[in-house]
């Protein structure tokens, strides 16, 4: 039995096994190292467990206290080394600090978040309103035939009115659309009256100056039904300009000419920025025009299969530009086409 493991030799030999670590311990310099020295003492074949084979050899009634005793080694052992791989982590985290030239106490950078640009803004308030009326959203294509943007619309060929809007022609059939009243076309002849729609939309002219996009935004409205009339279209508009503008402010008719209206009119708001006194953004007038419409024209009514007898409708439309140039006092369209960040983000 001399040299048969016992309690005492067995803790003796595992405290010698603490100290040996704890020297090695404060000795290493990388995680690295830490991690095989850490293996060393206590893998599957370490020191500890090389210590721990004995314990086979030892009387049963012994082997509960060794088990006491080598599982506080272990955990001693453990915790050397989990001190020893915090420390160097620290270390590294210093040095790193110290090389790397990261200035920790410098302020933040200041993250930007996206919004949504001024027109896609003003579409919305004047989507809004419209809906809060009855209007429903109608869409179509930017790419036309000359039947949906002109003919159908009391445009014939060759009628002196196709040269009010400058076109972009893709074949003599095909354009892009210069006003989304195509869609009103489309929509008619797709169902039946009732039809109380609003089409917000890119159009195309070819047309450029400060007041001028060869790309711009409109909406347009159109409200058919047996009994529709000016009255109702002006009481409309009415509602529109003063829930846009503001309460005070007045709606005028003055006659005008569109092939697609029969009577057209030019719509004028008070100006937004004198209230009718007269400045410089309304020329001393005291009115703004900020829209075109009309009762529908029965030529127009008849090409959609509606019978002009029985049904009656209105049309209204209005660029986008020109409602969002007034809202926010910009005096050049092509501000908003730039995408200059300075620009957009004062709309925020
Ligand atoms: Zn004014």
């Amino acid at each position: 039995m001399s040299d048969a493991p016992n309690v005492q030799a067995l803790q003796s030999r595992g405290e010698a096994l603490v100290h040996e670590a704890e020297r090695e311990a404060k000795r290493l310099q990388t995680s690295e190292a830490a991690h095989a020295c850490k293996a060393k003492y206590l893998g599957k074949k370490g020191l500890l467990a090389d210590v721990m084979k004995q314990l086979s050899a030892l009387p049963p009634e012994e082997r509960k206290s060794v088990g006491k005793v080598a599982n506080t080694i272990k955990e001693q052992l453990e915790g050397i080394f989990d001190a020893a791989l915090k420390r160097l982590e620290q270390e590294a985290l210093d040095k790193s600090l110290e090389t790397s030239g990261v200035d920790v106490t410098r302020p933040a950078r200041e993250r930007w978040l996206g919004t949504l640009h001024p027109l896609t803004r003003t579409t919305f308030r004047i989507i809004e309103v419209f809906q809060s009326l009855g209007f429903v959203i109608a869409d179509g294509p930017e790419i036309e035939h000359d039947f949906y943007n002109f003919e159908a619309l009391n445009f014939p060929k060759d009628h002196p009115a196709r040269d009010m809007q400058d076109t972009f022609f893709a074949s003599p059939d095909v354009l892009l659309r210069t006003h989304t009243s195509p869609v009103q076309i489309r929509t008619m002849l797709d169902r039946k009256p009732p039809v109380r729609i609003i089409c917000p939309g890119k159009v195309y002219r070819c047309d450029a100056d400060i007041t001028h996009s060869p790309m711009f935004h409109q909406v347009e409205g159109l409200w058919v039904d047996q009994r529709v009339s000016m009255a109702d279209l002006k009481g409309v508009l009415r509602a529109f300009a003063e829930r846009l503008f503001g309460r005070h402010t007045k709606v005028r008719l003055r006659p005008s000419y569109f092939p697609f209206v029969e009577p057209g009119a030019e719509v004028d708001v008070t100006c937004v920025l004198c209230g009718g006194k007269g400045c410089r953004v309304c020329k001393q007038t005291g009115w703004l025009e900020i829209l075109g419409a009309g009762m529908v024209h029965p030529n127009v009514l008849t090409a959609v299969g509606y019978n002009p007898e029985e049904v009656r409708g209105f049309a209204f439309g209005m660029g986008v530009e020109r409602i969002a140039m007034l809202l926010h006092g910009v005096d050049d369209i092509r501000l908003f086409f730039d995408n200059d960040i300075r620009f957009l983000r004062q709309f925020q």
